[in-house]
C-alpha cells in the first residue's frame, strides 16, 4: 500500500500494515473532491456495498460461496466480508494464503491455483491448516502428496477446461484437463483425496448463465467417463458486475441455471456445490477521484491510469462508469472522452469512451465507478505515481446488481 496521508489535520489511519489508510470519512465523492481539493487520487470505498453482495451470495446462492481473494485482497474487505458471512476463502499463491490467515484466523482456506510451487503446498498444509487443493495434471498431483507427505485429510479439486465464449475476459487456455486426460487424472486423484472435486472457471465477468449450463455438461460427462465419486463441484468465478456497454441478467438466473444443473448430476444427493465468486463481491466496494490535469480536444490528461486503478481500462478497454464532480451540476450535453493515465508513455491510454459534460475541463474532479474488482489490486508505484489515500464514503455505488439500490448515473450506465 502507498501511503501518503492527506495533510489537512484529517489524516487518522486505523489500519495496520497490510491495511488500507483510512483517513477520514465523507459522506460522498462530491464532499470530498470540494473539502479536500486532493492533488492525488484517492480511494472511496463503501463497506456496505461489499456486505450486501456477501449477504445475497450467502442467502441466494444454493451452495458454498468462496471469496475470490485475487479481486481485492484489502484486509479492510476481508473482515467486510467475514462479517457479512464468508466463511471460505480461494486463495492463489503463498503470500495470499498467510495474508488471509493473518486476517481471519477462522477463515477456511482453499488453494485454487491449478500450478503451485511445492514449498507453498507444504507451508500451506502444516503451518496454515489448508486442506483443499485444486489441480490439472498427474505432476501437480505428486507434487501435492509429496509436500503434504501422503496425506489422508485431503479435498482435491481437479480442475476442467471449459469455454470462455460467453466471457469478456477469457480464463480457458491456461488451466484446466481436457477430456481425454480426465479420466486417468480423476482416478488417480480419487486415490489420493479424502474428498474428490470437480472444479472449472468460465472466465470472467460471464455475460450469460448459459456459460455455466455448458460447464456443467463438461462435469457431467467427466463423472461418468471416469466412473468415480465427486464429493464437491465448484462452479468457479466469472459472476458478472454492471459496467457501461455491459448489463448481465440478474444474478438470481446464473443461480437458478447452476442449481438445476447441479441437481441433474448424478452425483447431487451427495456432492456440495461450491462456487468461487471474485468480482461480483467487490466491484461495487470501491471508486476513486481522479482529476483532470489537462484537455486536449476530446482527451483527458487524469491523475491515474494504466499503472494505477485502471490497467483493465487501458489493456483491455474496459469502460467503468464516471461522473463531474461539480458543486452545480454541468448543462452542457454529455460527450464521450478517452483519457491519458500520469505516466510518460503511450500505454497509458483509456479510449473508453466515458461519457461527460462537454465542457468538463483540468481543474476538475471525476469519479470513476466499479473499481473494486481488479482496480485497487493491481496499482503499481511506476513512474512515481499512484499513492493515493483511502476514505470511506456512505452513499451509493455508481450501479449496482443488488436490487434496492437506484442506480445513481444511469445514462452512463444505461447506453452508449
Ligand atoms: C480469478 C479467479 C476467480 C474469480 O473470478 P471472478 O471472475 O473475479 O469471479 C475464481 N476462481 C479462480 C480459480 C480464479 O482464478
Amino acid at each position: 500500500m502507498h501511503k501518503h496521508h492527506i495533510a489537512l489535520g484529517l489524516a487518522r489511519p486505523v489500519e495496520a500494515a497490510t491495511g488500507h489508510d483510512i483517513a477520514a470519512s465523507f459522506d460522498d465523492a462530491l464532499g470530498i473532491a470540494q473539502s479536500l481539493r486532493p492533488a492525488e487520487p484517492v480511494t472511496l470505498v463503501r463497506p456496505h456495498a461489499a456486505a450486501r453482495a456477501a449477504r445475497f451470495f450467502a442467502e441466494k446462492f444454493p451452495g458454498k460461496s468462496l471469496y475470490a481473494v485475487k479481486a481485492n485482497p484489502s484486509t479492510d474487505l476481508l473482515r467486510i466480508l467475514w462479517d457479512a458471512g464468508v466463511t471460505h476463502y480461494d486463495v492463489a499463491s503463498i503470500a495470499e494464503v498467510r495474508l488471509v490467515a493473518a486476517t481471519l484466523p477462522g477463515a477456511t482456506l482453499c488453494f485454487m491455483h491449478p500450478v503451485k510451487a511445492e514449498e507453498a503446498i507444504a507451508e500451506a498444509y502444516h503451518l496454515h491448516g489448508v486442506r483443499v487443493f485444486s489441480l490439472d495434471s498427474l505432476d501437480e498431483l505428486d507434487k501435492i502428496v509429496r509436500a503434504t507427505d501422503s496425506a489422508s485429510d485431503l479435498t482435491l479439486c481437479v480442475r476442467l477446461r471449459v469455454s470462455s465464449e460467453h466471457a469478456k475476459l477469457s480464463l480457458a487456455s491456461k488451466f484446466g484437463c481436457g477430456p481425454s486426460d480426465a479420466r486417468a487424472l480423476l482416478f488417480a486423484a480419487r486415490q489420493a483425496a479424502d474428498a474428490l472435486g470437480l472444479c472449472f472457471h468460465v472466465g470472467s465477468q460471464s455475460m450469460t448463465p448459459q456459460a455455466y449450463a455448458e460447464a456443467m455438461e463438461r462435469v457431467r460427462l467427466a463423472i461418468v467417463d471416469a466412473a468415480v465419486t465427486v464429493d464437491v463441484v465448484d462452479v468457479g468465478g466469472g459472476f458478472p458486475s454492471v459496467y457501461p456497454g455491459m448489463e448481465p441478467p440478474p444474478l438470481e438466473r446464473y443461480f437458478e441455471v447452476i442449481g438445476r444443473a447441479f441437481e441433474s448430476l448424478p452425483v447431487s444427493y451427495s456432492a456440495e456445490l461450491w462456487a468461487e465468486p471474485g468480482r461480483a463481491l467487490c466491484a461495487e466496494y470501491s471508486s476513486l477521484i481522479v482529476r483532470v490535469e489537462r484537455r486536449r480536444g476530446d482527451e483527458l490528461f487524469i491523475n491515474d491510469g494504466a499503472y494505477g486503478a485502471l490497467f483493465d481500462a487501458a489493456h483491455i478497454g474496459w469502460r467503468f462508469p464516471v461522473e463531474l464532480l461539480r458543486g452545480e451540476a454541468s448543462r452542457a450535453k454529455l460527450m464521450p472522452f478517452s483519457f491519458y493515465g500520469p505516466t510518460c508513455d503511450d500505454l497509458d491510454h483509456m479510449s473508453g469512451p466515458f461519457l461527460l459534460p462537454a465542457d468538463v475541463g483540468a481543474g476538475d474532479y471525476l469519479e470513476i465507478g466499479m473499481l473494486g474488482a481488479y482496480g485497487a489490486a493491481m496499482r503499481t508505484g511506476f513512474n512515481g505515481f499512484g499513492a493515493t489515500e483511502t476514505v470511506v464514503v456512505a452513499d451509493e455505488p455508481m450501479a449496482t446488481l443488488y436490487g434496492g439500490a437506484v442506480e445513481r448515473v444511469a445514462s452512463n450506465v444505461v447506453k452508449l
